[in-house]
């Protein structure tokens, strides 16, 4: 408890030394790349890049991944995640909703036995 209220007031320090020295810091900054001659220039442009490539490979899968993730909308149909809230404006989902709500009033005793059975004993 003590340690993370340490934390935070290191840290909000350590933020208002940052603002309160913003302009300094940029400068140091920049002073600090131009003294670099250009083989370390392009060095930490290499590394730089690399290191973009790889996490450009990552994202894009990691997006890829997100994308192919199907869920279970509340009316019923499976869509992809990202596409779940255009789905929901879609004439698609209302239709299903309405089609949902009319046989669970056709078959008012069906959500009840979805709950006991789920509630029963294992
Ligand atoms: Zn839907």
């Amino acid at each position: 408890m003590e340690q993370k209220k340490t934390n935070q007031t290191v840290l909000n320090k350590k933020k208002e030394y940052y603002l309160e020295n913003k302009s300094k810091i940029l400068e140091k900054q920049k002073k600090y790349i131009e003294s670099l001659n250009e083989e370390q220039k392009n060095h930490k442009k290499e590394v730089r890049q690399e290191y973009y490539a790889f996490n450009l490979e990552k994202i894009s899968e990691r997006r890829k991944e997100r994308y192919n993730e199907m869920i279970t909308c509340n009316c019923g149909l499976e869509v992809h995640k990202p596409n779940l809230e255009r789905h929901k404006q879609t004439q698609k989902h209302f239709k299903e909703l309405k089609y949902l709500k009319q046989s669970q009033t056709l078959i008012p005793g069906r959500s009840q036995t979805l709950c006991m059975a789920s509630g029963g004993p294992a």
